[in-house]
């Protein structure tokens, strides 16, 4: 396991940006009535008010057992899911299942160069006991434009 600042280190010579959709669950999107609506771009489906931030992050394939991917429980039961990676963050970031990942190669954000992924696990990793010095977060896709 690595301290804080080496982790940091890796991330900044070996990471790229990603931006971290946080949403906010003491704010509903006007369009969360009794479901959010997925093709909502105010909230980007999440059905809460929403705030981007961009970090340092990186991100491996992940083989990984359906039963750690599909903690949400909104899709058929495989062994293995096809699109679910492993991201590494540093510790500020302090994810939170349900947010989301977005990849994109436009500043923009166009949905048409976007991934969108959900955060289905999160697992703090410590270096010495009391805060985590970095986050392994498992993502997978939710919808491709
Ligand atoms: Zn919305």
């Amino acid at each position: 396991m690595y301290p804080e600042y080496e982790v940091r280190r890796i991330l900044n010579r070996h990471g790229y940006d990603v931006f971290y959709v946080r949403r906010d669950n003491r704010i509903k999107c006007v369009c969360n009535k009794f479901e959010p609506d997925p093709s909502c771009r105010l909230c980007l489906g999440t059905g809460f008010k929403i705030h981007l931030e961009k970090y340092r992050a990186c991100r491996f394939s992940a083989s990984i057992p359906e039963s750690l991917v599909g903690v949400l429980k909104q899709e058929a039961p495989a062994l293995v899911h096809p699109d679910a990676w492993v991201y590494y963050f540093e510790a500020a970031v302090k994810p939170k299942i349900r947010d989301l990942i977005l990849e994109t190669n436009s500043a923009t954000l166009d949905a048409s160069s976007t991934s969108v992924f959900i955060i289905t696990a999160v697992e703090p990793m410590f270096f010495e006991s009391g805060t985590p010095s970095f986050y392994r977060v498992i993502a997978r896709s939710r919808y491709s434009n």
